[in-house]
């Protein structure tokens, strides 16, 4: 099943996808993963979208495109994808259309109250991408990831200026793709305001949308 999942920075998408992916056996791509890959290890790429990254502003479509068609041709994606953060305008959902069939969008809702304070809190796993939470989610052991025992950093990105621009650019740019994708018939609304004690909540209203998807 190929499944696009869409919400708001903060939202809690990446979790959600995280954990969709660890159940079905089916990878989680996640595009902000691949471009602080990239960053880290200097490559082309990640040299000419850094300062597009650490601003919060959207990476020009034609380097994502790219990027996001030939890793969708990797063999782990032949039963499908939760694809996170992808398309985020309307020229990356056209382009997707014509080499990706889509199953299912989801789109994860959430108060901006829950937004900021996930996005405030955030710490990510410079190894694996886990996500935790200073308060829902903490590590076990402070800074060190539960999954692979890597370092947990604050993102470049969550400094409180990059994250009014994300919201800004969310608004502006991928509010857009949800309507595109509601008119098709292909999105459903999923609401995220609980805290992650209630995250089998959350996973069974996606979960309800995967009947007959193969
Ligand atoms: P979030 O959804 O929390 O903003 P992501 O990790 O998904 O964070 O993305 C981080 C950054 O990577 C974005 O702010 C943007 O600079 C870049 N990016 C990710 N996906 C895309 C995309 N589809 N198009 C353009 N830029 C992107």
């Amino acid at each position: 099943m190929n499944i696009v999942i869409l919400g708001s920075p903060g939202v809690g998408k990446g979790t959600y996808a995280k954990i969709l992916s660890d159940k079905y056996h089916i990878p989680r791509i996640s595009v902000g993963d691949l471009f602080r890959k990239a960053i880290r290890d200097e490559t082309e790429l990640g040299k000419k979208i850094k300062d597009y990254v650490s601003r919060g502003d959207l990476v020009p479509d034609e380097m994502v495109i790219e990027l996001v068609k030939e890793r969708l041709k990797k063999d782990d994606c032949k039963n499908g994808f939760f694809l996170d953060g992808f398309p985020r305008t309307i020229a990356q959902a056209e382009a997707m259309e014509k080499f990706k069939k889509i199953d299912k969008v989801l789109n994860f809702v959430a108060s901006d109250w829950v937004i900021m304070s996930r996005l405030g809190g955030r710490r990510t796993c410079r190894e694996c991408g886990a996500i935790y939470h200073v308060k829902e989610i903490p590590p076990k052991v402070e800074g060190i990831c539960d999954r692979c025992g890597g370092r947990l950093y604050q993102r470049s990105d969550e400094t409180p200026q990059a994250i009014k621009n994300r919201l800004r650019v969310y608004r502006e740019k991928t509010k857009p793709v949800t309507d595109y994708f509601r008119k098709k018939g292909l999105l459903a609304d999923i609401d995220a305001n609980y805290t992650f004690e209630k995250v089998g909540k959350v996973i069974s209203r996606c979960e309800k949308h995967f009947q007959n998807l193969s």
